[in-house]
């Protein structure tokens, strides 16, 4: 299952690691997380439901589902997708339950406190911005991320990006994180907390009207986990999104893939996530992430999109056209079946008011079922505040109401990049910058923050004023009219 050729990517697979999976010896890579490293050996199953004991596989890939929970060196619903092997590990699959939370992994550790001006939660192409603007604005940063490296989604993104060249048009995904990341490791004013996942957000303000907000996080070492109390003026939230799941019979079977998940798989282990591939959803992920199958020498039966037309930009559709895959346009899948993993699909027409068209069921011949059908903003962490959010159809589901600052209803709480409302990775970016700067700003500092300000507005302003970013756009103008309504109630001077 591992690529050995690839047109773009170079899988640097650095040294060969042994750990154990239900007690077998299985080869991985170092830097490769479990669940990887077990699809690369050929383990499907990486859990059970818990009710009716159905086997799971992998489908994220990025810590937000838990498909993947297993045992690791005793501590059970371990998310194995975003743990690195290391030798001799021993993983269990959890055969019979949920296992229960030790204490143990905290006693090796003393708790850490961490006390800094601006708190970034979220290192992908949003978080990393936030935290570069602002630290190059003078104030200090803490920046966190749950991944054992920054830059989010971006490092499976083998394409080159369209938008002007201040947004980096032209480069691929994968250069622009490797180019943030240099630059978050040489600019002044920036901690970064790898392997740290933020679990608790409390509003800490005090009545005499100080605003001090505290996190709880907790990070992973080898031989155990570490608390980490987190105090801070200014939190910008980027935690990103997560994928969506379509209802069908045998939807939770093995080899029901996220395209995000197949997309870390493939561009960042260089493995293969099976053979034949039945794409569902013609928007920009589902063709990006179809032509990358091709590239890394997967079959793609073919694409189904349930909307009678193709909602990805069209330069995308025509690439996997000239290769030979069909996109059916009103069409989705009916089912998947096989016993423990996807043997095929069934796949039907729709109607207008897409409804299955009987007789017009199709079977499809696969091993891996991939869906690119929407992300949801991850806004947990922004509810468990209190911050005010709503739901937004074209946003992506619920967001937090922001200002054009990206600030949210709570002083001092900013949000940026698919947390505030799904949309792409350049405008992620410019939204990070905003809340960065605007950040610091209302901490006094002050590098020219006011052109800055202006100019990200302005760019976000063209990025959706063409044809493809029309539903993002109403999705802001109508977060900005709840923040307007809101008014002075959440909005009080004394709250500014
Ligand atoms: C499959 C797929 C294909 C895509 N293709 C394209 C494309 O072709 N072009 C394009 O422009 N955009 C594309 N996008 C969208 C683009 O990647 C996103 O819009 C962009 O990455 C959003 O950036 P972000 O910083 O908001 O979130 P992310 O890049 O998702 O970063 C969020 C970060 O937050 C961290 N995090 C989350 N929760 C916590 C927590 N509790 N504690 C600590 N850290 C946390 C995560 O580990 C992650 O690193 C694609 C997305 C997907 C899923």
């Amino acid at each position: 299952m591992r690529i050995t050729r690839h047109p773009i990517l170079e899988f640097d697979r650095g040294r060969k690691i042994l750990f154990y999976f239900n007690d077998k010896k299985v080869e991985g890579f170092e830097g490769e997380s479990i669940a990887s490293a077990l699809h690369a050996s050929g383990v499907r199953v990486l859990s059970y439901s818990l009710r009716y004991h159905r086997p799971r596989g992998f489908f994220c890939g990025i810590g937000k589902c838990s498909s993947c929970f297993m045992t690791v060196d005793g501590v059970p619903n371990v998310r194995t997708c975003i743990t690195p092997i290391r030798e001799n590990m021993r993983v269990r699959r959890q055969d019979g339950g949920v296992g229960e939370l030790s204490d143990k992994r905290f006693a090796a550790r003393k708790k850490m406190v961490v006390d800094d001006e601006i708190v970034v939660v979220g290192g992908g192409p949003a978080g990393m911005m936030a935290a570069l603007a602002a630290a190059k604005q003078g104030a200090s940063v803490t920046l966190i991320d749950e991944n054992h490296r920054v830059g989010g989604q971006l490092i499976k993104q083998t394409h080159k990006f369209f938008g002007s060249l201040e947004e980096k048009a032209g480069k691929r995904g994968i250069e622009i994180a490797e180019e943030l990341m240099k630059q978050i490791n040489s600019v002044p004013g920036i901690h970064l907390i790898l392997s740290t996942t933020v679990v608790g957000c409390y509003n800490n303000n005090t009545e005499d009207g100080g605003d001090r907000y505290r996190l709880v996080a907790v990070r992973r070492f080898m031989d155990g986990d570490q608390l980490l109390d987190v105090f801070c003026k200014r939190i910008v939230f980027a935690c990103g999104a997560m994928e969506n799941m379509l209802a069908f019979p045998g939807n939770d079977l093995p080899g029901v893939y996220g395209a995000g998940g197949v997309q870390t798989l493939m561009n960042v282990y260089g493995v293969r996530p099976g053979d034949r591939v039945l794409m569902v959803g013609a928007g920009n992920v589902g063709l990006i992430v179809s032509y990358q199958l091709l590239q890394a020498g997967v079959e793609v039966d073919r694409v189904v999109e349930v909307l009678p037309r193709i909602t990805g930009y069209h330069v995308h559709a025509a690439k996997l056209r000239r290769c030979g895959v069909p996109i059916y346009t009103s069409h989705s899948i009916k089912e998947a079946y096989g016993s423990d993993r996807v043997e095929g699909a069934v796949v039907v027409e729709v109607d207008k008011n897409y409804a299955p068209v009987s007789g017009t069921e199709e079977n499809v011949s696969c091993d891996t079922i991939c869906l690119a059908v929407g992300l949801t903003p991850s806004v947990r962490l922004l509810e468990q505040m209190g911050v005010k959010t709503e739901f937004i159809p074209e946003a992506g589901g619920y967001v937090a109401v922001h200002d054009q600052s990206m600030q949210t209803s709570l002083n001092g709480v900013y949000v940026a990049g698919d947390a505030s409302g799904i949309e792409e990775a350049s405008t992620a970016m410019i939204e990070g910058q905003l809340a960065g700067v605007s950040a610091a700003a209302s901490l006094g500092y002050d590098r020219g923050a006011n052109e800055l300000i202006s100019r990200c507005r302005n760019a976000l302003r063209i990025f959706r004023s063409g044809p493809f970013g029309e539903i993002p756009r109403r999705g802001k103008e109508k977060i900005a009219y709840l923040f307007d309504k809101m008014g002075k109630k959440i909005w009080g001077d004394s709250e500014l």
